[in-house]
């Protein structure tokens, strides 16, 4: 059951800042409560002040910037908005596709991409992706904004680098660019993912001139893999160099055990998620999937 709390409903995201700032640890941000709410339940944390910022005009928009060639896409959109919106699925399909699989519809209609990420559960899908790539999200508090990386953003498990006065406001994702294929692989063992890779390679004439290769849900928080990375840099692009890549991946991969999997289980899936997501990235830079990415 749920202890009492009051709901408040700040109309900006310098106002939400000021509340959570004025009530100190008894606040936190509510946006679709579909992590916040089971915590509260199972009551491992209660906090009798909820800020919840889904009415805050604008926070859920999702644009394109065709002069910096980004989506921008507000934290409370939720996962049901992103794998419908015509402009991800024109600009960003993996990250479309990757929004239609997350859990299920139910909580795709509630939760929301910011609460997504803020809460840095391990098991979850859109971080390892915005990672590859190279997306910046906004946090905003009522001294100002500041832009932090993806990359950088979450530090451990279900640790993250906001302040607690801060609010993520939106995340930019730049377009990839061309001869770039762009895939992301899961393999899902539970009701989260247990082991995921996210590719991003870049072709000239049969090579593979740049390649991103970040693993998700296997450990603590998405990790950019550089051996593979720098392996596949250079070699041919087939599913020979694929396979070279995916033992690396196996092998640099950091995996924390739990009581589900191995460790070296998940080594296991990460490379074999690893391979597929290379070969799906290869297969649509070079316009073999038929996409418009031809290399
Ligand atoms: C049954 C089930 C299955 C799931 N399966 C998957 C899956 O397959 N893949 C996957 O990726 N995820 C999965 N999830 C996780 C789901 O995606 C998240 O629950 C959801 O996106 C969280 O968003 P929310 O808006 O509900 O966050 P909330 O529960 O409202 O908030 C979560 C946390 O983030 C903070 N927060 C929220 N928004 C902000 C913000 N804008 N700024 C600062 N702090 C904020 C809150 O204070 C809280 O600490 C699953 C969840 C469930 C319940």
């Amino acid at each position: 059951m749920l202890e009492p709390f009051s709901m408040h409903q700040p109309r900006s995201a310098g106002e939400a800042s000021a509340m959570l700032s004025h009530f100190g640890e008894d606040a936190t941000v509510y946006a679709g409560g579909t992590e916040l709410l089971v915590v509260m339940k199972e009551r491992l944390a209660h906090f009798p002040h909820l800020i919840d910022i889904k009415r805050i005009p604008g926070l859920a928009d999702i644009t394109y910037d065709p002069e910096r060639r980004e989506l921008i896409i507000g934290s409370t959109a939720r996962h049901r908005d992103l794998e419908r919106s015509p402009l991800v699925r024109q600009w960003l399909p993996a990250l479309a596709a990757l929004e239609a699989s997350v859990a299920n519809v139910r909580v795709r209609a509630a939760g929301t991409i910011g609460g997504n990420l803020c809460f840095a559960e391990p098991h979850s899908d859109p971080a390892t992706l915005l990672t590859a790539l190279d997306a910046r999200l906004t946090l905003t508090s009522a001294s100002g904004t500041r832009e932090i990386a993806m990359a950088s953003f979450i530090t451990g498990l279900m640790e993250t680098n906001r302040r607690h006065d801060e609010i993520l406001t939106s995340l930019a994702v730049p377009e990839s660019g061309p001869r770039t294929g762009v895939a992301y692989e899961r393999f899902k063992l539970h009701e989260r993912p247990t082991a995921a890779v996210a590719a991003l390679v870049t072709i000239e004439s049969g090579t593979i001139t740049d390649a991103r290769i970040v693993a998700g849900s296997v450990g603590a928080r998405p990790q950019r893999l550089p051996d593979a990375e720098a392996m596949l840099r250079g070699q041919s692009a087939n599913e020979s160099s694929a396979w070279l890549a995916a033992d690396l991946i196996r092998m640099e991969v950091e995996t924390t055990s739990d009581a589900f999997e191995s460790e070296a289980y998940k080594r296991q899936l990460a490379r074999t998620v690893g391979y597929r997501a290379i070969v799906a990235a290869i297969r649509q830079a070079t316009g073999a999937d038929g996409s418009r990415h031809a290399a």
